[in-house]
């Protein structure tokens, strides 16, 4: 009678004396014991073994019972969020070290023109070089972030990110184009900004037209700086959401920390000075972090024990296709 019910019964799982490898889990035999629906076509998997397949699409249960985790996401996805990290990480590099070195160049020609006079013309070459640079990256870090934020093909359930994944791309749309039009009014305004040195004195209409180019600069940098603002935060809870996905629970919670510190860092920082470079170092390490966990997954991928569970077809695979 007890024979028959170990028969029966799923045993504990024990060691087995003569097997030393203690790194190869032993196979789970238990089966789904809620309803849960297949992650790829819904098919009620109670009752289907852990470590089998959906017997309607054949998806292996394991990818249903690990959820959205990135690592099953599509290589293509993956590819895309890992580039896009990496233009906007270099891309805010770059941008950092010429603000830097155009506030010193700047800083020293000024000091140039007061000491020995002149100057104003190679000031002004400094000032287009970098409001020329400074376009450029930001549209390369806009472009990182609409690569970052394309919509997961793959997703399945409820939390699909869409409201942070929107809030990003519109913000990054927005400071891309606030950036361009304040910049470019730098050299096609109808007073170019490297002219009013030498030009002097202009008419009355000249400044009413002067006016107004500084007023849509400063408005369109104003629109983009705040657009920036608000990319800041939605880039966060949108990573927050990537790094929920991973599942990198210590990200998340740097995440939650980094919406109010990184921003507390950058204006009271300001005071002395270091305050925004030490925000965008720690902003850097944190997509660095993120980027780091994408390539992972992406490498995972590759491995056997990843094709065995993401492919349908897996077990007759070169039957197929
Ligand atoms: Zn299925």
């Amino acid at each position: 009678m007890n024979d028959d019910d170990q028969t029966v019964q799923p045993r504990p799982v024990e060691p087995v004396p003569t097997a030393p490898a203690a790194s190869v889990p032993p196979p789970v035999v238990n089966v789904v014991d809620a309803d849960t629906p297949c992650i790829v076509c819904s098919y009620n998997l109670r009752g289907q073994r852990r470590n089998g397949r959906c017997p309607e699409c054949g998806t292996a249960v394991a990818r249903t019972l690990a959820g959205n985790l990135l690592r099953f996401a599509s290589a293509e996805y993956l590819q895309a969020i890992a580039r896009g990290l990496q233009l906007v990480i270099w891309g805010t590099i770059a941008k950092t070290v010429l603000s830097i070195m155009g506030g010193i160049a700047g800083a020293a020609l000024s000091f140039m023109a007061v000491t020995q006079g002149g100057g104003m013309a190679m000031q002004g070459v400094v000032m287009i070089g970098a409001a020329l640079g400074g376009t450029l990256l930001t549209l390369v870090v806009v472009a990182g972030w609409l690569m970052v934020s394309i919509e997961d093909p793959g997703i399945a359930g409820t939390n699909r990110g869409s409201r942070a994944r929107n809030v990003v791309r519109i913000c990054a749309v927005l400071s891309g184009v606030g950036t361009v039009i304040g910049n470019l009014l730098l050299f096609v305004g109808p007073t170019p900004m490297f002219a009013t040195g030498a030009a002097g004195g202009a008419g009355p209409a000249a400044t009413a037209l002067s006016l107004t180019s500084l007023l849509i600069m400063s408005g369109s940098q104003m629109a983009a700086g705040l657009a920036g603002i608000v990319l800041f935060f939605g880039s966060i809870v949108y990573a927050r959401w990537l790094a929920a996905r991973v599942p990198d629970p210590n990200l998340v919670r740097q995440s939650r920390l980094y919406l109010w510190l990184l921003p507390v860092l950058y204006v009271f920082g300001s005071c002395v000075i270091v305050g925004p470079l030490i925000a965008a170092i720690l902003y850097l390490i944190y997509l660095f972090t993120l980027q780091r966990h994408v390539l992972a997954a992406l490498a995972w991928q590759a491995s056997p024990q990843a094709r065995e569970i993401m492919d349908p077809t897996a077990s007759s695979s070169s039957a197929h296709v």
